[in-house]
């Protein structure tokens, strides 16, 4: 008994896992770091109507790291978000955005260009989330309409009412909502009844295998229809070529994003 219960303790502490542990501290501590050197940057990424005219950008963030270059934001957003260090960063971000769309706003040619800003579920359920947003718009001076949030299914089923509610209050300031990868949570449609939303993201992994697989064409298909049909605006991330691009219109859908249009970029 005590041998096997040996090995079980052997389980829990192996070096592997220990190891795992202290990257982890190393890379929490990094990443506090990373914000006050001021290392994280926003790339952007259009998005596009079926004339191919760029209408706006989503911003991607990355961390520039002094010795391991660009760092994706699955390296460390789950991270940021475990050890809260995602509330001051997520700040950050929506400061950067709003600054980025004054920026926009001053030459004719991008003035009209909205910005999508991802938000993370434990910056959504903030208390202030909506002050910080308003305090955000209000200290740049960014339109407050060209504002687009981007949420995901899994972020907004816990305590709906609460959710509800911000929604409308940041709707009722004119900023607009976005359902991000939709398709893969585990919400039900009534979600896109119940929630003031303004458009709907196609995740890109139906995307992807729409041109192969007739499952992903026809959840694309429905998708689009739901989606029109509740009034929503409906747009296609991970588009990557003309052919998808072609089958997504001929299905209706009249905003596309991906790699096709072009790759989130520094500017
Ligand atoms: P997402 O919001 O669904 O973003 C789409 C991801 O797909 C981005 O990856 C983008 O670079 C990538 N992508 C765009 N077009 C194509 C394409 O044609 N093909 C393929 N294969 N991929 C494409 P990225 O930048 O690595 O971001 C990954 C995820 O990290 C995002 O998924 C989002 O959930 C999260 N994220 C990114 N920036 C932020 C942020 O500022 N705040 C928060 N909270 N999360 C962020
Ligand atoms: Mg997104
Ligand atoms: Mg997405
Ligand atoms: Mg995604």
């Amino acid at each position: 008994q005590a041998k096997k219960d040996g090995r079980n303790l052997v389980r829990f502490f192996n070096p592997a896992m220990q190891a795992q542990i202290s990257a982890r501290t190393a890379l929490e501590a990094d990443l506090h770091q990373a914000l006050v050197r001021n290392e994280f940057v926003l790339h952007y990424q259009p998005q596009v109507d079926s004339a191919g005219q760029t209408l706006g950008m989503e911003a991607l963030v990355r961390w520039q790291h002094p010795l391991r270059g660009l760092v994706a934001p699955m390296q460390f957003i789950p991270v940021a978000e475990t050890s809260g260090l995602i509330l001051p960063l997520g700040r950050w971000i929506l400061d950067a955005a709003c600054r980025q769309l004054v920026a926009w706003s001053q030459t004719p040619a991008t003035a009209h260009w909205h910005l999508s800003v991802n938000v993370s579920a434990r910056q959504f359920h903030q208390p202030d989330f909506v002050a910080q947003v308003e305090q955000a718009l209000q200290q740049s001076g960014a339109r407050t309409g060209l504002l687009k949030l981007e949420l995901t299914e899994s972020q907004l089923v816990d305590d709906v009412e609460n959710v509800i509610l911000k929604m409308q209050a940041l709707k009722a300031m004119g900023v607009c909502m976005s359902l991000d990868d939709f398709g893969t949570g585990y919400s039900s449609l009534s979600i896109l009844k119940r929630l003031p939303l303004d458009q709907l993201k196609i995740d890109q992994s139906f995307v992807r295998e729409m041109l192969t697989s007739p499952k992903d064409t026809g959840i694309v298909r429905a998708i689009i229809n739901v989606g029109q049909s509740v009034g929503l605006q409906v747009i296609a991330e991970g588009v990557e070529t003309e052919d998808q691009r072609a089958a997504l219109i001929a299905l209706g859908c009249t905003h596309f994003q991906g790699y096709l249009f072009g790759k989130p970029q520094a500017l």
